[in-house]
């Protein structure tokens, strides 16, 4: 599909039967996001994480989303081929309910960036690294809508700046933006 006014999505598509636990995809993301690069490989600064039950036999591969402030209400147990999964296995969001998808030292949030950086990657380092296969790149073009409501992102960044400071978030948010210059 070619969209004068579109915009290309790109999304990880995540074969949950191939993932055998291997955690290559932590480990390459958070080495790729280290600074200086490649300088550490601390899993905690992933921007994807597996859930891994070896009793239940769930190795669950997750990207990180957006930043949510507040903890959601409603939360249910999933049952997926006999297996039981958490309730938040599936969300993707940095929240204040749990400890994945923040950086351990200031506990800002991470988002995935589909590993943009300069010069661009072919394909997101987790995926490159999955031999699994369980990790597929896809890229799609859709419809430009509308740009996010200001007073929305002006909200999401105070809360954070009343928590963390401004030099911080504003630090985090130049980081979350995926642009890296080399060096
Ligand atoms: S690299 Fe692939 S197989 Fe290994 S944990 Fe990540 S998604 Fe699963
Ligand atoms: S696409 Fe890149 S930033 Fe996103 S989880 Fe994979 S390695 Fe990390």
């Amino acid at each position: 599909m070619n969209l004068s006014n579109g915009r290309t999505i790109k999304t990880i598509r995540i074969d949950v039967a191939k993932c055998n636990g291997c955690r290559a995809c932590e480990v390459i993301c958070a080495s790729f996001h280290a600074k200086p690069r490649y300088s550490s490989t601390n899993p905690a600064r992933s921007r994807i994480r597996v859930i891994r039950d070896q009793v239940a036999d769930i190795y669950l591969p997750v990207y990180a989303g957006k930043y949510t402030a507040a903890e959601c209400a409603g939360r249910d147990k999933y049952v997926i081929d006999g297996r039981e999964y958490d309730e938040c296995a599936f969300c993707r969001a940095s929240c204040p309910s749990r400890d994945i998808f923040k950086e351990p030292d200031s506990d800002l949030p991470l988002k995935c960036d589909m590993c943009e950086s300069d010069p661009t990657v072919k394909e997101p380092w987790c995926v490159q690294w999955c031999l699994a296969e369980a990790l597929v790149f896809e890229e799609r073009q859709v419809a430009e809508d509308k740009a996010p409501a200001l007073d929305d992102v002006d909200i999401g960044l105070t809360a954070l700046a009343n928590t963390h400071g401004w030099p911080k978030v504003l630090d985090a948010v130049g980081r979350m933006g995926g642009t890296e210059k080399k060096g």
